[in-house]
């Protein structure tokens, strides 16, 4: 099959690679309709993770069931189906906790922008939608693989309730999620960090009610202003640095919690503000599937439209392009079809 092969930091190609097949009872093959660029593939991009040359990268995708492992009994060939990108069996204590990106048979999605990619735990992790979704659904059901439940993971961690002010660090696809969750979720404030006009439009739609474009020092006193002083009830990190980190702490409230789900790259903990304003740190990487059922609802009923964070729709020829345009912040999120 055609698949996205990252050889080097910004050497990334599409190359013949092996069909993926079923070795194990519980895997399943999905033939991908729509993949997509994930900040996260950014990291090794830039040379910032190590990279195994000529690996196949992405771990976003929807399609359709192509084939099944004899012990995959809910699905077959020709469902639509959402893949989280951590794959699990749904069955295992930490599964049953909640915790399903800490599965016991944890698997990962390798071969998103591609043709086909491979389920691990084909049982526990998909989700099906009834037939073949109307073509203007995928990028929001695409989200579902990541983004969008991340982003709400985030806002869960975080304690985002009704009435309350929410605060999201990070402007990147799973940031404007996050936005959109706080906005669902109830929070009467929704505060967006951001610079980027595009971003800060997506934002707005998602349900922002105030966008600070200021960052550091500048930024924690705009939003001690929004909160008149108290700061937020709830903080969303969606970045990943420790910058990002710092301001998410710098504008919690004595008492708040801040959801995290930007994969941690160099990032120190101020421990001594923590405990002195008792201010708590959740989350980690997302359970996808626990909160697949709720979000497709959302989606099919229009009540949220995540695809909006799509700004760039590339065949998996150009998918180096995607990549540029997405480090180069010209693109949110780059949509791949195969
Ligand atoms: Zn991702
Ligand atoms: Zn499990």
């Amino acid at each position: 099959m055609r698949a996205t092969t990252i050889h080097a930091p910004r050497d990334i190609r599409v190359s013949d690679v092996d069909d993926p097949t079923i070795t194990a009872p519980t895997d399943a093959v999905i033939k991908v309709t729509a993949g997509c660029i994930c900040g996260s593939d950014l990291w090794p991009y830039r040379g910032e993770n190590n990279i195994d040359a000529g690996s196949t990268i992405g771990h976003e995708c929807v399609g359709v069931v192509e084939e099944v492992g004899s012990e995959v009994t809910s699905f077959r060939p020709g469902d639509f189906v959402i893949v989280p990108f951590d794959h699990c069996d749904n069955t295992c204590a930490h599964c049953r906790a909640g915790v399903q990106s800490a599965c016991t048979n944890l698997g990962f999605t390798a071969s998103g922008q591609a043709e086909y990619a491979l389920v691990t735990q084909a049982e526990g992790s998909l989700v099906k939608t009834d037939g073949m979704p109307d073509a203007s659904l995928i990028p929001s059901l695409l989200t579902l693989s990541d983004v969008m439940a991340t982003g709400w993971h985030a806002a869960v961690t975080a304690g985002v309730r009704a009435g309350g002010t929410a605060v999201v660090v990070g402007d990147g696809a799973v940031g404007l999620c996050g936005v959109l969750a706080a906005h669902v979720m109830g929070a009467e404030k929704v505060v967006a960090l951001s610079r980027h006009e595009p971003r800060q439009e997506i934002a707005r739609h998602f349900g922002a009610t105030h966008i600070v474009p200021e960052r550091d020092d500048a930024a924690t006193e705009a939003l001690m202003e929004i909160t008149e002083g108290v700061g937020a009830d709830a903080v969303l990190e969606c970045v990943g640095t420790d910058q990002a980190m710092k301001t998410a702490f710098a504008v919690a409230r004595p008492g708040a919690t801040v959801g995290f789900v930007g994969v941690p790259h160099g990032v120190e903990l101020p421990i001594r503000r923590m405990f002195q304003r008792n201010v708590g740190l959740a989350g980690g990487m997302a359970p996808v599937r626990r909160y697949l059922p709720e979000l497709l609802k959302l989606v099919q009923e229009g009540t949220i439209d995540p695809g909006l964070v799509f700004d760039l729709t590339l065949p998996l020829d150009q998918v180096a392009d995607g990549y540029r345009a997405m480090d180069e912040r010209r693109a949110i999120k780059v949509l791949i079809q195969p």
